[in-house]
């Protein structure tokens, strides 16, 4: 059958009708008809005339089958077997002679026709031989007596004619798939042409469309008439598509440009040209239209769109701005981000705050007009009008002729990067609490005025007993402390200042001018007062004091910044030494102690790992029997070079350095065992020992305490700490948990240097020492203070050891007070561990005075 497979012409409404192929598709419907039909009509004359029974079933049959065939006409084979059924019935009919067959003559020329256009004419002339033969038969039959010419004549000549026409009307249906077959292939050239192809009729309708086209419009249905192309052409087109259309018209062959706007490419350039088409008479019956995009190939368009897809997802602004028309384009970030679908090369200028124009449209045009491409950071306007700083790629686009006539530019927007790097350099820079420069950033500023050679004065200023307030009220109040002393010392600063604190309760004031002195005193005291008033926080007033050292530099450059503030420590350190509340100015004496403590502070480390600490034992006597009731360890240093120093020489820096518990620690031990070997000889034998402040604050003491008791093997109540007066009264609560669990072990305690402080009594009731250790200053003179204390602690039920006593006067006038314990140079120096035992076995002479002379020692036997 003629139905070709193929690819479809695009547009089926219009192309040419296949007559031909209707005709046999007409008959080819037909033919189960004729069957039935000859079917029917046999029947009935078989039934009317009294004709052979088996032809009438066959008839009957014969009608089944065509019926059927209507309906599921199957294929070919099915259609031939039809066919020679209808032939054979027709045969048996002319069998069954009789004058009525003239009526199914009509039925041999119908069926001849049918076979030879069905089946085609070499399947088609088996059938119509072979209805010549029931021709013959009746024709014989009708006329008979006819001659033999006569019978045969007319059949051959029917069945040429049939043959004719059989053949004319298969000739013409060949050509008509001729025709169709070419058409089909001037479409597939059409849809396969690398350029938009269509014809239109005079009239304007569009007959053949090829792909390309609807690719090129973005359609997916071709245009019927060329008016339609006016919605796919941008509207400042449309003279030029009016133009081409009036010359499809009068046949005028046409060259043009225009600007076709795709739904998802955007503005593509098109070139448009158009041919005449005529007839075989040369008559204009329209025109041919090619279509051809300008811009880019189709592989350049594919780019395009992968090119289009990548810059629509991302989030950096992606934007051309161009002199050229249709070429602007804002990806969907940018979009977004500018508030606007594009912007032109007028509109630039608006995105781009007034500073950064002349870098814009003066370094940058001026570097990519030479064919580079510009990178770095710049500032643009979003679309609510705030600055947004960018990384930004600035690259130029030249048309054919190689001028500059766009700008590319890809932005990525790094505000919050910026943001946080401010935040972070911020941070590096500044003390999170306070918010005030930290180290860093104020040695940073001071060293580069330095490098100025400007004058400065760096005042260090130091919170007196915030410690104490941080571990008393907490934290949390320390840092509201804190941050008010900050804020004071920054409104206090005048303009020009540096206000940054170096952690702790440390604050450094850089004044940047050239001061005396006594100006940066003046300063600095106005910042002692402002900090001196009471800080209010949770309805509770706080008074906090501060000390200020003061470095001065000249700015001749000799100065580095940490000299300038290690010089304002040093000064502000002697400033506290003096007392609360006060002033030093740095000078070179301050730096020799420093170096001094310095050296003295490697030494001590040293002499503590080398056992250059030794103890000497200076006993406590009974004022009237001269007995001895223990001893009192004195630490010394045993210096290589200096000599033994006593404890004032190298004190200080056993607390300040960090030694105190190891110095304890020595001490305890070394204590301990001597008193145990010393209770060998005088059994009721006490040790006394001295602890600092910074001893007794330590975690490990009573721990230390105890192992040492323990490894000596000596009762706790042998034992005696002197803690000083001053201690008992401004340091008690901080050492009291310790105190307590000493006194625990039953240890004893002392109160040290008795009468030089302010003691009250209830104090002193808080702090139930067993005994008190009166000052040597007392000792030395003032019998009536002596007096009354010895009075006081009689009745508050304390014993009392006078220290110091040099003189028999002296001790006299203690006895005479009712002072019974005395210790002094009177009695002994202190002495070594050997010594202190010879002096315990009464190796010496005591002259114990008027009131009681007894003789010790020796001489005593
Ligand atoms: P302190 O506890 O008041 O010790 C008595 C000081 O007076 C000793 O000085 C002693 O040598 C001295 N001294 C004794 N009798 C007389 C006298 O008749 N006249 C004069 N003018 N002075 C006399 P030293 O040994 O220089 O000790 C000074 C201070 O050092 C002691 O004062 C004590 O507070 C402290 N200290 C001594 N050893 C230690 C120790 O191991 N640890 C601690 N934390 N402090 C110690
Ligand atoms: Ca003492
Ligand atoms: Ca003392």
């Amino acid at each position: 059958m003629p139905e070709a497979a193929g690819a479809p012409p695009v547009d089926h409404r219009r192309a040419p009708r296949d007559r031909s192929a209707l005709v046999v598709k007409l008959l080819r419907r037909g033919e189960p008809i004729l069957l039935t039909m000859l079917s029917v009509h046999v029947a009935v004359d078989t039934l009317a005339h009294d004709g052979p029974l088996v032809l009438t079933v066959a008839a009957t049959i014969g009608q089944v089958i065509g019926a059927l065939g209507l309906v599921w006409p199957l294929g070919p084979r099915a259609a031939a077997c039809r066919a020679w059924y209808a032939v054979a019935l027709l045969v048996g009919m002319s069998l069954d002679l009789d004058d009525r067959l003239i009526a199914f003559v009509p039925w041999y020329p119908i069926l001849m026709l049918a076979f030879g256009l069905v089946f085609g004419l070499r399947r088609g002339y088996p059938l119509m031989a072979a209805l010549l033969a029931p021709l013959t038969i009746s024709m014989a039959a009708v006329f008979d007596g006819w001659s033999l010419p006569s019978r045969v004549i007319p059949p051959v000549i029917g069945g040429l004619v049939v043959a004719m026409i059989t053949d004319a009307l298969i000739e013409s249906t060949a050509a008509s798939k001729l025709a169709v077959a070419h058409e089909r292939r001037l479409q597939t050239v059409i849809d396969t042409a690398p350029i938009g192809i269509m014809t239109s009729e005079l009239d304007g309708t569009a007959t053949l469309v090829n792909k390309l086209i609807l690719e090129f419009l973005g359609v997916e249905t071709p245009p019927a008439h060329t008016d339609e192309f006016l919605q796919y052409v941008h509207h400042g087109d449309a003279p030029i598509v009016a133009e081409i259309l009036h010359a499809i018209s009068v046949g005028h062959p046409v060259q043009r440009l225009c600007r076709v706007v795709h739904p998802a490419l955007g503005m593509r350039y098109a070139r448009i040209t158009t041919a005449r088409m005529t007839d075989a008479e040369g008559q204009l019956t329209g025109a041919a239209i090619t279509i051809q995009d300008v811009d880019d190939d189709l592989d350049n368009r594919r780019k395009l769109e992968q090119f289009r897809k990548i810059t629509d997802s991302t989030s950096d602004i992606i934007g051309v701005a161009s002199t050229r028309p249709g070429v602007d384009y804002l990806n969907p970030a940018g979009q977004e981000f500018f508030g606007t679908d594009l912007i032109s090369l007028d509109q630039v200028e608006h995105f781009i705050p007034p500073d950064y124009h002349s870098l814009m449209f003066g370094e940058v045009v001026d570097v990519i007009a030479e064919g580079a491409s510009w990178s770095g950071e710049i500032e643009i306007y979003d679309r609510d009008g705030n600055r947004r700083a960018t990384s930004a790629v600035v690259m130029g686009l030249f048309d054919d002729v190689g001028t500059l006539d766009s700008f590319a530019v890809i932005y990525r927007d790094i505000e919050e990067r910026k943001q946080l790097e401010s935040q972070l350099a911020f941070e590096a820079g500044h003390d999170l609490l306070t918010g005030l420069p930290n180290r860093q950033q104020l040695f940073h500023t001071l060293a580069a005025t330095l490098r100025e050679s400007e004058p400065v004065a760096v005042l260090f200023g130091d919170l007196d007993g915030f410690k104490v307030v941080n571990d008393s009220l907490g934290h949390g109040v320390g840092d509201r402390v804190l941050c008010s002393v900050a804020e004071r010392l920054f409104e206090g600063a005048r303009a020009g200042d540096l206000v940054g604190r170096l952690g702790g309760d440390e604050f450094v004031v850089v004044c940047r001018e050239a001061l005396t002195a006594d100006a940066a005193i003046a300063i600095a005291e106005r910042f002692i007062d402002v900090v001196r008033q009471p800080i209010e926080i949770d309805g509770r007033e706080h008074v906090v004091s501060m000390s200020i050292g003061i470095a001065i530099s000249t700015g001749d450059g000799g100065d580095t910044a940490s000299e300038l503030v290690q010089q304002a420590d040093l000064a502000m350190y002697s400033a506290k030494r003096t007392g609360r509340r006060h002033v030093a100015v740095f000078d070179q004496e301050m730096r020799t102690r420093a170096d001094h403590r310095l050296e003295l502070e490697g030494e001590l480390r040293v002499a503590l790992r080398h056992g250059q600490i030794e103890l000497r034992y200076q006993p406590i006597v009974n004022t009237t029997s001269g007995e001895v009731l223990g001893f009192e360890a004195l630490a010394r240093w045993n210096h290589p070079v200096r000599g033994m120093l006593r404890p004032k020489e190298f004190m200080h820096v056993v607390d300040s350095a960090g030694f105190a518990a190891a110095l304890g620690e020595l001490v305890v031990r070394e204590a301990a065992a001597t008193a145990a070997m010393m209770r060998l000889v005088a059994p009721h034998l006490t040790m006394s020992i001295n602890l600092s402040s910074t001893q007794l604050v330590d975690a490990r003491l009573v721990d230390v305490v105890a192992d040492a008791l323990a490894q000596a093997q000596l009762p706790a109540s042998a034992l005696s700490i002197e803690i000083t007066e001053e201690i008992v009264m401004e340091e008690l609560s901080k050492a009291r948990p310790r105190l307590e669990a000493l006194r625990q072990l039953g240890v004893r305690f002392a109160i040290d240097d008795f009468g030089t402080g302010y003691s009250n009594l209830a104090m002193l009731k808080q702090f139930p020492a067993d005994y008190v250790k009166i000052d040597r200053s007392l000792i030395h003179g003032e019998a009536e203070l002596v007096g009354l204390i010895l009075s006081l602690t009689r009745e508050l039920g304390f014993a009392a050891i006078a220290e110091g006593v040099e003189t028999m006067e002296q001790l006299t006038e203690l006895r005479r007070l009712g002072c019974h314990h005395a210790q002094g140079y009177y009695f002994s120096q202190p002495l070594e561990t050997a010594e202190a035992m010879a002096y315990l076995a009464n190796l010496h002479t005591i002259d114990l005075g008027p009131s009681s002379p007894t003789l010790r020692g020796a001489g005593d036997e």
